[in-house]
Formats: structure tokens, C-alpha cells, sequence
């Protein structure tokens, strides 16, 4: 990975150069469930998906809830700067993400159909071992060994964990190069989709991390997955809004989405990407595969 979280003599150092676009972006944790949870509910009137976009609100708002209600105390860290600091598949995490699953749990069971209420049920059951191995599948992106329904729950609760623990690490980073700038520089896992901003950042391209929440910048014209640049095109199911676009690479035959908040600057990495679902089936008619992961949307167990 090619994006560096700075130590603080590194950052001492990064002060004395002219000022640069910030190669990560962390999320505010609360302001960004709010965000969510609202776009999701916006998102769901009229949508032929409105149950499962308002089932993901309620997701969202149980993390917040989850937040406020048990905030991560001070961790030690090994590594806080570096390279994927806060690595996915290699951090030792600590079992108070189990006590979130507990939680986030708790709050949606009551509004839970029967399918989902056995889903949670079955997870209230299994033991901290099959949590935690289930949980170490998910991050080793071994996603054909956890069921679907279950992998929503269990990511909430460990993305929330990966964000609070992206807010006790230093926030200076530099790009180093652009090698495998597919994977979250802070905690290695994949995108949800892109985000070209306003703003500040008028204009750049930041991929949403699936996991911890961090956005990281990329130049526009490039494929997200292979660096390639000349087999790129866009793809919208409604040319005349195109708030969101699916950039395919013909090079790697795999697509992100693209997301505009000059379009609509209510537009969220998640929310919308789940609400535009229909986009997903047209590029994977196409033959493109998905290249990012959606929290609300896993890949099916194998049989
Ligand atoms: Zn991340
Ligand atoms: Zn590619």
C-alpha cells in the first residue's frame, strides 16, 4: 500500500512542505451514521428495495446508538503510523466488538422479521469462538464462508470498532506512491465505492473504506483495482442525473461506482450504493465484477 499514516516527528517534518490534498480522510463517526441513516430513509420512499434500505437505517442507527452508549475506551496500539496501521487481517482485536454485536442485536430484534429474528437469534447463541472465527473470515475477506445475513451484523459491529479505533491514531498522511491503491491505506480492506468531492477537495476522487470508514484519495482515470487507464468507461442508469456512475475497467474486467456530491451533496458511499443496486445487475450482465463491498450487500455462502 502506497499511503502512509505519519508518525508525530513525521508529521513535525510533513509541516515544513507547502500544503497538499490529504491522501486519507477520517470519519466523523457520529455525523456519519446521521448522515447515513437519513439518506438511507430518504432513499427508501418510493424505492423497490424499501424494506432492506430501512432495515439498513436501522443498522445504522444502532451503531450510533451502540457509539453513544459504550464509546471505545483508550487502546494500545501497536503500530499507530505506517502502513495499514490498523490492519484488518493482522490487529489484535479487542472482544469489545463482540459486546457491540450484543448490542446492535438487541436494538433490532424488535423490529426483526421472522427470518431476521433467527439470524439474530442464531447469533445470540454461537459462542465468543465461533464469533470470533466467523469475524476473522469476514476480514480475510473469505466471504464465501460466512452466511450473508449473519456477515451484515457481524460488520457492523466490527466497523464500528475499526472506526472508533481510526479516531486513537494519528491523522497526517502522504502518498508514497501510487502502487495497489485498491486497499485501505489505514486498515487494508476494500472500497465501497468513490466519491468525487466538493468543497475543499473540489474535484478529487476519494474511495470510501468498507470497513474503518477512512476515505483515501486516488487521481480520476485510473482503474481503482489495477492502476490501468486505458480501458475505462462510464456507465449510468440515468444519463441526465448521473449521480452515480459505474467506472468499468476493460482491463480487469471489474467496476466501482462513482459518486458526484456536485450532483446531490446529500449523496452517501453506502446509502447509495446499496439504493442503486440496479446498477450492480447491468454491469454484471455486462460482465464486470464488483470490485468493492457494500456492508449491507455480502457475497453468498457457498452451499
Ligand atoms: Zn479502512
Ligand atoms: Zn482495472
Amino acid at each position: 500500500m502506497s499511503i502512509k499514516i505519519l508518525s508525530e516527528a513525521e508529521i513535525k517534518e510533513q509541516k515544513k512542505n507547502a500544503y497538499e490534498t490529504p491522501a486519507v480522510l477520517f470519519a466523523n463517526p457520529k455525523n456519519l451514521y446521521q448522515r447515513r441513516a437519513k439518506r438511507l430513509r430518504d432513499l427508501a420512499q418510493d424505492h423497490p428495495l424499501a424494506d432492506y434500505l430501512l432495515f439498513a437505517a436501522d443498522v445504522v442507527e444502532s451503531q450510533l446508538a451502540t457509539l453513544e452508549k459504550n464509546p471505545l475506551s483508550k487502546q494500545e496500539i501497536e503500530n499507530t503510523s505506517g502502513i495499514e496501521p490498523l490492519n484488518a487481517k493482522t490487529l489484535k482485536r479487542n472482544g469489545i466488538w463482540r459486546e457491540y454485536l450484543i448490542e446492535i442485536l438487541h436494538e433490532i430484534k424488535p423490529k426483526a422479521n421472522e427470518q431476521m429474528a433467527a439470524t439474530i437469534e442464531s447469533l445470540e447463541k454461537a459462542s465468543s469462538a465461533e464469533l470470533e472465527e466467523m469475524a476473522s473470515q469476514l476480514l480475510a475477506e473469505e466471504f464465501n464462508l460466512v452466511s450473508s445475513d449473519k456477515a451484515v451484523f457481524l460488520w457492523a459491529a466490527l466497523s464500528l470498532y475499526w472506526l472508533q479505533l481510526t479516531q486513537q491514531i494519528p491523522h497526517a498522511s502522504r502518498l508514497e506512491n501510487t502502487e495497489n491503491i485498491h486497499y485501505c491505506p489505514v486498515c487494508g480492506s476494500v472500497p465501497v465505492a468513490s466519491m468525487i468531492h466538493i468543497g475543499t477537495s473540489q474535484g478529487l476522487r476519494y474511495l470510501h473504506c468498507s470497513l474503518c470508514e477512512s476515505e483515501w484519495n486516488l487521481v480520476r482515470a485510473q482503474c481503482t483495482n489495477c492502476n490501468g487507464h486505458d480501458k475505462l468507461e462510464m456507465w449510468s442508469l440515468n444519463e441526465e442525473l448521473a449521480l452515480i456512475r459505474a467506472e468499468t475497467c476493460g482491463s480487469c474486467e471489474s467496476y466501482l461506482k462513482m459518486m458526484f456530491q456536485e450532483k446531490d451533496p446529500n449523496v452517501e458511499a453506502v446509502a447509495d450504493d446499496l439504493a442503486s443496486i440496479f446498477l450492480d445487475v447491468e454491469m454484471e450482465e455486462k460482465g464486470f465484477a464488483r470490485s468493492g463491498l457494500n456492508p449491507f450487500i455480502f457475497p453468498a455462502q457457498d452451499a
